[in-house]
């Protein structure tokens, strides 16, 4: 049995009333007039939790599936695609937009800062000539949150079509994506929501449709289409068989968010208490501005190696943190305080562990992190 404790952002642990939902018996996904009102019903529960009446579609696979999937659906051979970054998930977007034939324009922002509003529109005032844009509401790796919100509204001013993913900040932060009128927005089932990996999510406007359903060349490719799925409740078909007992724990997941109307106010007191804690402590945060809530990303402390202090804390403690890719590799760890995981009693036992670790590997700290957590939360 595995019984780490999984503190990293994303997988996050899954609360039990979410696992035993999973092992319930299953039925004929594609024969079952039952699972299409369930399907239907749980895509609708998913809007509430952000905020939408527009369509949402759950899709088998994890959250780069349905950032994919806008990308394939949205994106024609020489469109002008803007892609908004400041992070790694934000510059990534570029690779699918030139994967599906788009013209990609970065506006890249500092990667230690949210996007700065007035920057984006003063470039956006001279070059306003695409048909969307792409960005990151939380950049995990930096622990960043965009003000997608502004950005978004700001866009729409010019009729550019908006694709937000919100993989981990959805069910953490607010994500309201009828008043900020985001065309698609994505997320992922293993994040704040706590279930299990393998699916996404996705809500699509009537604008997103209707470009969509009026393109010019055929969407390349089936399984990232979004155009298959029109009418799929109507005909009482899916385009493939459907994981149902992934979907059975998304919706336990999502009903348990949906009922918990203190979450937004839990994940910024503990995400606010841990930034303090490692702050006090002498840890520099990655991030300059624009904290997320659901994760916090810190600078590796003086000339240690960073998986040998994530190694120490599984071996020791059992409990897993993580490090960072690409440009970030090495060079910051993360915890993940979103979900199930945005718990008091798991992040002071996080927490606490990594004060030892540090020490051991000869860190000296000003504080005790864990007690300056628990100070912050008095
Ligand atoms: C987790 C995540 C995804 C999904 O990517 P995986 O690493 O494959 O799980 C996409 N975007 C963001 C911002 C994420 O945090």
């Amino acid at each position: 049995m595995n019984k780490k404790m999984i503190m990293t952002p994303g997988p996050t642990s899954i609360h039990e009333d979410v696992r035993l939902a999973m092992a319930k018996p299953i039925t004929n996904p594609d024969l079952d007039p039952e699972f299409y009102e369930f399907y239907k019903n749980t895509a609708e529960k998913i809007g509430k939790l952000m905020n939408t009446d527009n369509e949402v579609l759950i899709l088998s696979g994890e959250g780069i599936l349905g950032l994919e999937a806008a990308c394939a659906s949205l994106i024609e051979p020489g469109d002008k695609v803007l892609c908004i970054e400041n992070g790694i998930f934000g510059r990534g977007f570029g690779d699918f937009i030139k994967m599906y034939g788009g013209e990609c324009t970065f506006f890249s922002g500092d990667p230690r800062r949210s996007i700065d509003i007035h920057k984006l529109e003063d470039f956006l005032s001279e070059n306003n000539d695409f048909k969307l844009a792409t960005m990151v509401h939380c950049e995990t790796p930096s622990g960043m949150l965009n003000s997608i919100k502004e950005i978004s509204l700001l866009l729409k001013k010019y009729n550019i079509l908006t694709v937000v993913d919100a993989v981990s900040s959805i069910g953490g932060e607010d994500v309201k994506v009828d008043d900020w009128k985001i065309d698609i927005v994505l997320g992922g089932s293993q994040k704040c929501l706590s279930a299990s990996p393998g699916l996404t999510f996705l809500s699509v406007s009537e604008d997103a449709w209707y470009s969509i359903r009026n393109r010019k060349q055929p969407i390349i490719g089936y399984y990232c289409n979004l155009n298959i799925w029109q009418d799929w409740y109507k005909k009482k078909w899916f385009p493939y068989t459907q994981p149902i007992s992934d979907i059975y724990g998304l919706e336990v997941a999502v009903d348990r968010l949906l009922k918990d109307d203190k979450k937004f106010k839990r994940h910024e007191r503990i995400a606010n208490a841990v930034r303090y804690a490692l702050t006090e402590s002498g840890i520099e945060l990655y991030p300059k501005d624009g904290w997320s809530n659901t994760v916090t990303s810190f600078k590796t402390p003086g000339g240690i190696k960073e998986e040998e202090v994530r190694n120490y804390l599984v071996n020791n403690y059992g409990i897993m943190i993580a490090g960072a890719f690409s440009d970030l590799a090495g060079k910051v760890m993360r915890i993940g305080h979103m979900g199930e995981n945005c718990r008091e009693e798991k992040v002071f036992m996080t927490l606490k562990c990594l004060d030892k670790a540090l020490r051991s590997f000869g860190i000296k700290l000003k504080k005790e992190i864990h007690k300056e957590f628990i100070n912050c939360l008095d």
